[in-house]
């Protein structure tokens, strides 16, 4: 017999679900990509630093200071600056190249993500370092992330493609649909409702 009835969205999920040990070598996986990009993020930092110190030219007549120019990082090529409009989703201009696929171009710095929208919610963001991510609800768990960030460059180029993506009346249509559903199964099972 199968488990699943015509609606039963719950049980296929379920079905669906990977096991401790494949959640376990996910995560451990991305423990190690996350670490090594923290270590280039170290490496940039240290090297701007060593650079700062060593711009003082001592006992010379204090002319008007040149407008410094930023340091560019080695290891993505962006100065600081540039690198800040990373997360802002206005920066971004979106392409649609598929029904549920976007290019999503950081116009001040030509980072590119390619972004695929799943049932309007999911979002599976790949940088151009060919690192995936995926994203609920806009929502990253990426290194940065979970170090605190209020917004990473995944969620904000989710966010500009969304900002287009979303447009589409059928997104009304389904977030109809699914209330409409969610009402329907609270009426049958008043047990649901009082929880
Ligand atoms: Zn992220």
């Amino acid at each position: 017999m199968s488990v699943y009835t015509d609606c039963d969205w719950d049980a296929g999920f379920a079905a669906m679900a990977p096991s401790p040990a494949e959640v376990e070598a996910e995560r451990l996986y991305w423990q190690e990509l996350d670490r090594q990009e923290h270590y280039a993020d170290h490496l940039a930092a240290k090297a701007e630093q060593g650079a700062d110190e060593s711009d003082g030219e001592p006992e010379v007549e204090p002319a008007p200071a040149p407008r410094k120019r930023e340091r560019i990082a080695a290891y993505d090529g962006l100065t600081k600056s540039e690198r800040q409009a990373l997360y802002v989703p206005e920066a971004y201009r979106v392409e649609r190249t598929g029904p549920i696929q976007f290019r999503a171009l950081n116009v001040p710095t030509g980072a590119e993500f390619t972004v695929s929208v799943i049932f309007g919610r999911f979002a599976r963001v790949t940088s151009n370092t060919g690192r995936e991510y995926l994203l609920h609800n806009g929502a990253c768990c990426c290194a940065h992330k979970q170090n605190g960030a209020t917004a990473c460059k995944h969620e904000s180029a989710t966010a500009a493609v969304m900002a287009v993506y979303r447009q589409d009346p059928i997104f009304a249509e389904l977030d109809a649909e699914i209330a409409r559903r969610k009402a329907e199964r609270e009426q049958q099972s008043p047990a649901l409702k009082a929880a």
